[in-house]
């Protein structure tokens, strides 16, 4: 039984990975997170009088709270998600990617190193710090190949640069100070508790709205698409039994066009929600995303033969858990439409003047 502090745990993939561990092993959780638009602690139901469960409203910038938090919960481990996560949002404001995912990471890791430096031996040798990224690291793809765990960094977007950097910082406080880290690179993540100005839930909710669903471009950039609890799963599995030092792909085998995902959303609302049939009529192409990666691709093989993890989902049966989750739970995401986001485009300004 350990203590595990995640950061980013009111996030999409983060409450996925607070929620198993709170429903599928002994650990306790530490919930670091700033809440900020993001955010959602509905995402985790009877999280808040679990016993095995502590909540800090802290920001990962703030060095002095961060120390706090680690000397009053005396983590085993970190699984370090929060982060500012959208591309588009990266693209109208690039200052706050660099502040949380680069300056707050590199607060996070000195405050980890400093409480690990205190820990007695057998708990310095079995503390792990895993950083949670992205495979946007490694730029684009041309039609063939895949992203490795050498292919070289190549980021694109401010988004994907300052996850870039974060890696790297994460990896040099292993070399030069021999902290135990793992770090994981993944392909797009879909399914439940998604924030509604990703492409997948902002499709099936337009869908749902009857209004237009809006397609970058021709539609024709690739991503490869990973269940968000086979995502949760695999960095549960790297935090057990991952190398230190090591970096791990994880990818779904699912690589789609953009079009192609939309035209599956449309055809299970058609089946799930018949009354705004035929949804594909509401397909509408709008102007493409700046710097617009063509393909995203990633070989999970390391992942697969090393740790023994596969998804358990495949694009389809994920897929329709998806949008069977959000005509089942429309007051979550109502709350969002209601309050911080509408569905409006992002990411097309030249960004914020410094
Ligand atoms: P998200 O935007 O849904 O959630 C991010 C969480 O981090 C939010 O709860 C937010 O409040 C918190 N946060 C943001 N800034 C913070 C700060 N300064 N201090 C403390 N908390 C802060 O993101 P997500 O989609 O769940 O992604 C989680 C992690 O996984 C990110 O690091 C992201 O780069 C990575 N990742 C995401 C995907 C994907 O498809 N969504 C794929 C691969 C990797």
């Amino acid at each position: 039984m350990k203590r595990i502090l995640v950061t980013g745990g009111a996030g999409f993939i983060g409450s996925a990975v607070v929620r198993q561990l709170l429903a599928e092993t002994d650990h306790s959780v530490i919930n670091l997170d700033k809440l900020t638009y993001a955010a959602n602690l509905a995402s985790l139901p009877g999280a808040g009088t679990h016993p095995r469960y502590a909540f800090e409203k802290v920001d990962i910038c703030d060095g002095d709270a961060l120390r706090a938090v680690f000397a009053r919960h005396r983590p085993d481990a970190v699984m370090h998600l929060a982060a500012e996560s959208h591309v588009d949002r990266s693209i109208d404001g690039p200052g706050d990617f660099i502040q949380t995912n680069i300056v707050g990471t590199f607060r996070l890791l000195e405050a980890a190193r400093g409480h690990w430096a205190g820990l007695p031996e057998a708990e310095r040798a079995a503390f792990r710090f895993h950083h949670i990224s992205t495979d946007e690291v490694f730029g684009t793809l041309g039609a063939d190949g895949l992203f490795t765990e050498t292919t070289a960094y190549s980021p694109n977007s401010p988004y994907s640069a300052s996850k870039a950097s974060s890696d790297h910082l994460v990896r040099a406080w292993h070399e030069t100070y021999g902290l135990p880290v793992v770090l994981t690179n993944c392909s797009n993540n879909y399914g439940p508790y998604h924030f509604p100005e990703k492409l997948i839930p902002l499709i099936i909710l337009k869908g749902l709205a009857g209004q237009p669903m809006p397609v970058y471009g021709a539609g024709d950039n690739i991503r490869d698409w990973l269940y968000v609890e086979d995502h949760a799963r695999a960095l549960r599995l790297v935090l057990d039994k991952g190398v230190i030092g090591e970096s791990y792909n994880i990818g779904g085998h699912n690589e789609r066009t953009n079009i192609a995902v939309v035209k599956t959303i449309c055809a299970l609302l058609d089946e799930l929600a018949p009354a705004g049939a035929p949804h594909e009529r509401l397909i509408t192409y709008v102007t493409d995303r700046p710097g617009h990666d063509k393909r995203y691709a990633i070989d999970a093989g390391k992942i697969e033969r090393e740790l023994g993890w596969r998804p358990l989902e495949t694009f389809e049966t994920g897929l329709r858990k998806t949008v069977a989750w959000y005509l089942e739970n429309r007051s979550w995401w109502q709350s969002i439409l209601d309050g911080s986001y509408s569905g409006e485009r992002l990411g097309l300004t030249s960004g914020t003047a410094p």
